[in-house]
């Protein structure tokens, strides 16, 4: 069963029509800390601007989460050999959320046997990114 980290909150967006002055606008909410403030964000051309009560970290988090949405992807990869049937696993670190469903097919066909300790390397560079997918369990026989 493959399943990925659900978005914390759900964001909003508006849009005007496109063209050479187009304006997005977008509701984001920060997750950094449990204050979970909320943010408007426009885009101007090259430039974005945050409007709300936002600090510094938010700031970054919010930046990021406008221009390249990332997320830590967890899932589940076959075992072999073994009771168990399948092996949680997980990514290092985030990844652009555009990626999720390609990186969730990356680990279709991965099968993996025991022993492997949680922590353990699954797969060294998931789609070229540098990040690992690495066991979230133990698996020892
Ligand atoms: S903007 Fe700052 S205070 Fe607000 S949720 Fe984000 S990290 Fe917390």
């Amino acid at each position: 069963m493959k399943e990925i980290i659900p978005e914390h909150r759900s964001q909003a967006s508006t849009c005007t029509p496109s063209g050479p002055s187009a304006k997005q606008t977008k509701t984001i909410i920060c997750i950094v800390c449990p204050k979970g403030c909320e943010a408007q964000v426009l885009q101007k051309e090259e430039t974005i601007e945050i409007k709300g009560k936002i600090c510094k970290k938010g700031r970054e988090y919010i930046t990021q989460e406008f221009v390249e949405p990332m997320r830590t992807l967890t899932s589940t990869v076959v075992v072999k050999n073994s009771r168990m049937k399948r092996l949680p696993v997980r990514t290092s670190g985030p990844i652009p959320k555009k990626d999720l469903f390609r990186a969730v097919d990356v680990l279709s066909p991965v099968a993996v046997r025991p022993p492997i300790r949680i922590g353990d390397v699954i797969l060294p560079d998931l789609l070229g990114t540098g990040i690992k997918v690495i066991a979230s369990d133990d698996l020892l026989e």
